[in-house]
């Protein structure tokens, strides 16, 4: 795959070469390969994206929720036709394995159809004769231009948390995807395309800093969703918010499962090691700490440990991989950091995974699966995302130990217990302050029928992504009171 020619934006259903003055390179993460070069577009080009967003939605909201949604059925259709491909292109820009990548176009693929129920999912509620003769009726309109600001993570799937539900209900649309994963956006919006929406209902700018800014500050915007690290889901939010804006910003996490004594722990370790090392352990969701309780140590420790050190790391088009690279050479650094961090605090490196040579492929971002032993549950590593293959390694006594220490930090995306015991999984899942709760599950992603509940510094907003969630928040209520008298005279 090789990209000769800058990125375009597609605004107003045409794609338009951008007038930036800067650009980046897209690069393979296991290659070093550039695949292609975004535009960082300017504000008069997010501006001309919500001018088109704007005049389409005066007619799209008039569009009955029946037709806007054959549109999805289309969509998802060709979503599936290029399945393989936009697989791959998550793949190759991303470095995740092919099966994690068809594992996230998957989800987003759901949650289309999960959209496609608008007709239903967005009508009111209404009671007749709240007072004699005076009915009350409760719709929901959408409200005008939204924007989604995206991280590199999930190139295909985090769109789409938003997108189905946003055009949906009547709005319109800006996504704004990562400058490090555009090449799947750009696909997806061929598609979009193909189903032929009319133009100026959903439109791709390219960018970063500038363009995020322009979309915080035009007026004309009604909503933004973001997913990205936590102090950019604080800036975007506050900025937002400040403008008078609807937000809802997913933010990052730090998330701790905790394995007690009657775990069954061929299972447990399996999936624990899924979790912490799926997608290089980019993933909001990766399990980041292991919590042992009590005589679980042992038995855990050396098990994870045997799984860390045989996992194959490769490129992930290679079938035979069970993990790929980190996303950029900065971001191999900084994991790298974070580990002597670790190591500092007197953690014990158990599996060491730092600058393995991965043959055929020695300039990519690899790191192999690590981990820390000994972590001090109240020291920086315990409580910073690191967002890398690494998994941090703490005993405690007892499960009120393991949920006091969840509950004592910052983050609240993920907590998850393995266990065979029901009592003490509903202790957890009753005590545990954290918005995804898994229960003998690693990665605890909620279908797209249920909200992506992050919690605390993981979420700024109220309403979350997917599912009844979305259809709130891409929605604004509006109450009607209704009196219609036969005989005018009598009434009063
Ligand atoms: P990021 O915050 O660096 O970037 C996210 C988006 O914000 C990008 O589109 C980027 O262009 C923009 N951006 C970055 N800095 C900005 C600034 N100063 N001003 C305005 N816009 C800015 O995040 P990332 O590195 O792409 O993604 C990884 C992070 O996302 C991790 O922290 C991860 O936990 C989090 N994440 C959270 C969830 C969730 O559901 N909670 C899901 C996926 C990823």
């Amino acid at each position: 795959m090789t990209v000769n020619q800058p990125l375009k934006n597609y605004i107003n259903g045409e794609w338009q070469v951008s007038s930036a003055s800067n650009y980046l390179q897209v690069v393979n993460p296991a290659t070093t390969e550039v695949l292609g070069v975004v535009p960082l577009s300017p504000a008069t080009e997010v501006n001309a994206a919500v001018v088109a967003a704007a005049t389409a939605g005066k007619v799209w909201r008039q569009t009955p929720p029946t037709e806007r949604v054959q549109y999805l059925f289309t969509l998802k259709n060709l979503l599936e036709a290029s399945f393989t491909d936009l697989a791959e292109t998550i793949t190759v820009e991303c470095g995740k394995t092919l099966t994690e990548a068809k594992g996230e176009l998957r989800r987003a693929i759901e949650n289309v159809e999960v959209a496609c129920g608008i007709p239903m999912l967005m009508q009111g509620y209404n009671l007749e004769d709240v007072a004699r003769g005076i009915d009350e009726f409760m719709i929901r309109q959408p409200l005008g231009v939204t924007a989604i600001i995206c991280p590199f993570n999930f190139p295909g799937m985090i769109p789409f948390w938003f997108l189905p539900y946003s055009i949906a209900c009547g709005n319109t649309v800006i996504v704004k995807p990562s400058e490090k994963v555009p090449l799947t956006m750009e696909k997806i919006f061929q598609l979009l395309e193909q189903t032929h929406l009319p133009k100026g209902v959903v439109n791709l700018v390219n960018g970063a800093k500038e363009a995020v800014d322009a979309i915080l500050d035009h007026p004309t915007v009604k909503a933004i969703s973001f997913v990205g690290s936590t102090p950019v889901a604080k800036y975007i939010y506050s900025r937002a918010a400040a403008n008078g804006k609807r937000v809802q910003c997913q933010g990052g996490a730090k998330n701790p499962i905790i394995v007690l004594p009657d775990a069954e722990m061929e299972t447990t370790v399996k999936i624990a090691a899924d979790s912490a090392f799926g997608c290089a352990g980019q993933r909001c969701l990766a399990a980041s700490l292991a919590v042992t309780v009590g005589e679980a140590k042992d038995s855990f420790t050396e098990a994870i440990a045997n799984a860390a050190s045989k996992r194959v790391v490769g490129y992930g088009l290679d079938p035979k991989v069970e993990m790929g690279p980190v996303i950029s050479p900065e971001s191999k650094q900084r994991i790298e950091n974070l580990i002597q961090v670790g190591i500092d605090e007197g953690g014990n490196l158990l599996v060491d995974g730092r600058n393995p040579e991965i043959s055929g492929y020695e300039k990519g971002n690899f790191i192999k699966p690590t981990i820390l032993q000994n972590i001090n549950p109240t020291g920086e590593i315990a409580h910073t995302e690191i967002f890398g293959p690494v998994l941090g390694l703490i005993h405690l006594d007892t499960i009120e130990d393991a949920i006091a220490f969840i509950n004592s930090g910052e983050w609240g995306n993920m907590a998850c217990l393995f266990t065979t015991n029901g009592a003490a999984a509903r202790k957890f899942r009753y005590e545990a302050e954290a918005g995804n709760i898994g229960i003998n599950i690693g990665v605890a992603a909620p279908m797209a029928f249920f909200p992506f509940s992050g919690w605390k510094a993981s979420f700024f907003g109220d309403l979350h992504g997917q599912g009844r969630d979305a259809v709130e928040f891409f929605t604004q209520t509006k109450v009607i009171v209704e009196r219609w008298p036969k005989d005018w005279s009598r009434q009063f």
